[in-house]
């Protein structure tokens, strides 16, 4: 299994964990790029929402949920917060396993860069 993230969902490379449930791990982004940056993956591979299907809608729904879940845990609901999946390589994806980005702790800009 080459994927790094599958990897991390296999416990075969260490992630600082901060969610977990059957479907969903949300862990904490090796190069954050603010002062609170999670990372939220489906455990199962699928390389990003632009090759989901539809029997993928109930995991895609349960990734935003455990973003919003996770923003009230690590205690930024009320400031504010980002979340973000990048697709392909204009995108800036660079993990081709599906991720949402959860930032925080600073203002957002927009547009992002
Ligand atoms: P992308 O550019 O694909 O949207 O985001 C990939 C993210 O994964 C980047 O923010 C990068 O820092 C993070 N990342 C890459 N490899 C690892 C890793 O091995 N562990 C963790 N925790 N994050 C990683
Ligand atoms: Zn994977």
């Amino acid at each position: 299994m080459s994927c790094i993230f599958c990897r991390i969902v296999a416990g075969e490379i260490p992630a600082r964990r901060v969610y977990e449930d059957d479907d969903v791990l949300a862990f904490a982004d090796l190069h954050p790029q603010a002062p609170v940056h999670i990372l939220l993956i489906p455990k199962v591979h699928i390389e990003s929402v632009a090759h989901a299907g539809p029997e993928h809608a109930a995991v895609l729904g349960q990734l935003l949920l455990a973003g919003a879940a996770v923003a009230r845990q690590v205690g930024v609901a009320d400031s504010g917060y980002r979340l973000v999946t990048n697709i392909g390589e204009d995108g800036g994806q660079s993990v081709f396993h599906l991720h949402v980005h959860v930032l925080a702790g600073r203002p957002m800009r927009w547009p992002p860069g």
